[in-house]
């Protein structure tokens, strides 16, 4: 982990071990400006039998909406959620965090 990601967790309270924060911009949400941080979720094993013999297959992306205390600048955090399969039981496993649930988020933080 680089120094930024872990001032990025630092400053978001996050603890999550495989997020990593890769880069931060302002952007345009719904025509207003948008905090997003960038972070890669990484998987470095199989979720079905831990196996570390594994292939990465590309990465799936979700937007979590992250609760900012200044609410007229929105926070965003972009995750690349890494996926891979397994050379051992051939199955796919994707990269899971608290901030993003696997369907989708019934609160409507997701977007
Ligand atoms: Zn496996």
């Amino acid at each position: 982990m680089t120094s930024l990601s872990n001032y990025i967790k630092f400053t978001l309270n996050i603890e999550a071990d495989n997020l990593e924060f890769l880069d931060a911009s302002l952007e345009k949400h719904r025509g207003r400006d948008a905090k997003v941080y960038h972070a890669v979720l990484h998987l470095d094993h199989c979720l079905r039998c831990g196996s570390d013999h594994i292939w990465h297959n590309g990465h799936s992306y979700s937007n979590v909406r992250y609760l900012a205390l200044d609410a007229s600048l929105p926070v965003f955090i972009r995750i690349a959620k890494e996926r891979v399969v397994c050379q051992n039981c051939h199955r796919n496993s994707m990269a899971e965090t608290d901030l993003v649930n696997k369907k989708r988020d019934p609160t409507g933080l997701l977007y």
